[in-house]
């Protein structure tokens, strides 16, 4: 039996990360490999397993944390580590609720840790890494291999968009019996795990792993083909039973200053994408590559966390990050109480190594207020200032330039990309916040037709797109059969926890 007060005698400990300068000499996720397994059992073994388990809700996925904590937990009478554990089972409740455990163990934020009991005055347990080694372990042992419908129902489903919500959906829809299609507009399917997130935190050949899961199971891929385009969504219609639009919310905010149309300033999307075609072999080098170059990131997101990680690895002569936003405070403030996941001061891995190899500052409270071209007409200066503080515009008599060859904007996306012959074509409406209108249940006010993950929700985490797709794929069931036994972990309307 697990020792019950190990909450109180063994501390939070994080999974060890590879020597920062290491990690810029190569692609390759920022962990040392085989760090984690180790520590599980004892940190798992810290889960007070709570009767009102509240990172259980906090997760969208409704993930059983405290149960497959409970059974990976390390005894506490002294036994051999990993005595008395349970993978396979606990392999078995992970699964029961998430599509893809080891994409969220590598890259959800953890919303389930700020709400974690013991995060009330102390250190949440290391759900995130509990999650991660049960994955990877059912993998290994061959837990989670392809699990083929019984029977086909006949019935078939155009599935819009790889992202996480589409391969969610893809993957339950087939499961349930569905003759599944996914149609892709890019070469290869994955959505944002694919072109967004950088390698150095998703090493591609967990997505490829899946993507033949999926195959394996019976759904079928249609990459390069953009619907809309390439096949109209009229023809969708009539040739399936349903269609899911899992488009993403990819339209990029952009920065309406002068001199944002110069060679050497681009979005961030445009620049991973790019970075991450070379890690598939499509080519040598970068057109937009930092190499040599002064880099400024404009943007203090996620995104712009992957833009530093990447130029780092291109050699970048120095990248400066621009954030408008003040910093944030080092611990939880009054206004966002638990359980609520808190906007706190984050040092990402990239801002780790940014440190490591001295590469240039994180400035706070810097409005952009222009990029100055050179002599030949390409960008040479980022000029900036301080913002103020109430509506961040720029403070007369501070502005300054840094020198710059590449400036990449992250400053978020504003909804689904505005697609009028894909919108007409399956009669999509936008709704007030720009994504993609739908009831609650996911329908759309077209017959047979639903919307999932970004494109309905805005852009958002992947368990939450995994979490849409899921939801979907019930919805769709439903529809097609009157009845489903999938999982509905969320309705449409659903939120994270607020105050
Ligand atoms: C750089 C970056 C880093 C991120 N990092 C994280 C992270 O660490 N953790 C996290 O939880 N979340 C992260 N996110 C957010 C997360 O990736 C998204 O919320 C998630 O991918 C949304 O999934 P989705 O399936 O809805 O859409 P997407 O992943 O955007 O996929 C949509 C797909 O639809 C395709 N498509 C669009 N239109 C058509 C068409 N007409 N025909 C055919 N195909 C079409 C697109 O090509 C794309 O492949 C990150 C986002 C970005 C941009
Ligand atoms: S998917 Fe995210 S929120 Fe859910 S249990 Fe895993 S880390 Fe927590």
């Amino acid at each position: 039996m697990a020792d019950r007060m190990a909450f109180f005698t063994t501390p939070r400990a994080e999974r060890a990360r590879r020597d920062a300068r290491e990690r810029l000499g190569d692609g390759q996720e920022v962990y040392r490999p085989g760090s984690l397994l180790p520590m599980v059992g004892g940190q798992a073994g810290r889960c007070m397993d709570c009767g009102l388990p509240f990172c259980h809700s906090a997760c969208p996925l409704g993930n059983l944390v405290p149960e497959w904590n409970r059974l990976v937990a390390e005894s506490g009478t002294g036994g051999e580590p990993g005595a008395g554990a349970d993978w396979q089972a606990a392999a078995a409740r992970l699964l029961a609720t998430n599509n893809f455990p080891e994409f969220t163990g590598r890259l959800c934020p953890a919303p389930c840790e700020s709400a974690c009991v013991l995060a009330i005055d102390g250190a949440a347990v290391t759900i995130k890494n509990v999650e991660l080694a049960i994955a990877d372990r059912a993998w290994e042992a061959g837990w989670d291999g392809p699990r083929p419908p019984e029977r086909a129902d006949g019935r078939r489903v155009a599935v819009i968009g790889s992202g996480p919500a589409g391969l969610a959906a893809a993957q339950q829809l087939t499961r349930a019996g569905h003759a599944t299609t996914v149609y892709e507009r890019a070469d290869r399917a994955g959505g944002l795990l694919r072109y967004g997130i950088p390698p150095f935190r998703l090493e591609k050949h967990r997505l490829e792993r899946r993507l033949d899961q999926l195959r394996a199971e019976g759904a079928a891929f249609r990459t390069g083909v953009w619907v809309g385009r390439d096949v109209p969504g009229e023809e969708l219609r009539a040739g399936y039973d349903a269609v899911v639009v899992a488009v993403g919310a990819t339209a990029c905010r952009d920065l309406p200053v002068p001199g944002q149309g110069l060679s050497g300033v681009h979005q961030a999307m445009e620049y991973l994408t790019w970075a991450n075609r070379v890690d598939e072999g499509d080519c040598p080098a970068s057109p937009l590559s930092a190499e040599g170059r002064h880099v400024v990131i404009v943007g203090g997101g996620d995104t712009a966390a992957d833009c530093l990680g990447t130029a780092l690895r291109q050699r970048a002569a120095s990248v400066t990050q621009l954030d408008i936003n003040p910093r944030p405070p080092q611990r939880r403030a009054s206004g966002q109480p638990w359980p609520v996941h808190p906007k706190v001061y984050r040092e990402t891995t990239s801002h780790e190594e940014s440190r490591a190899a001295e590469a240039g500052p994180r400035v706070f409270e810097a409005a952009t207020v222009g990029f100055e071209p050179g002599p030949d007409g390409r960008l040479a200066a980022v000029r900036f200032a301080e913002a103020g503080p109430v509506d961040r515009s720029p403070r007369a008599g501070t502005e300054r330039s840094l020198p710059a060859q590449l400036a990449l904007l992250a400053l978020g996306f504003t909804g689904p990309e505005p697609d009028r012959r894909l919108f007409a074509q399956l009669g999509l409406a936008t709704g007030p916040e720009g994504t993609l209108a739908r009831d609650d249940g996911f329908a759309t006010a077209t017959e047979g037709v639903f919307v999932a993950g970004d494109a309905g929700r805005g852009q958002s985490l992947i368990v939450w797109a995994i979490a849409e797709g899921r939801a979907v794929a019930a919805a769709v069931d439903r529809y097609l059969r009157g009845w489903t036994e999938l999982p509905a972990p969320i309705r449409a309307s659903a939120r994270a926890f607020t105050v």
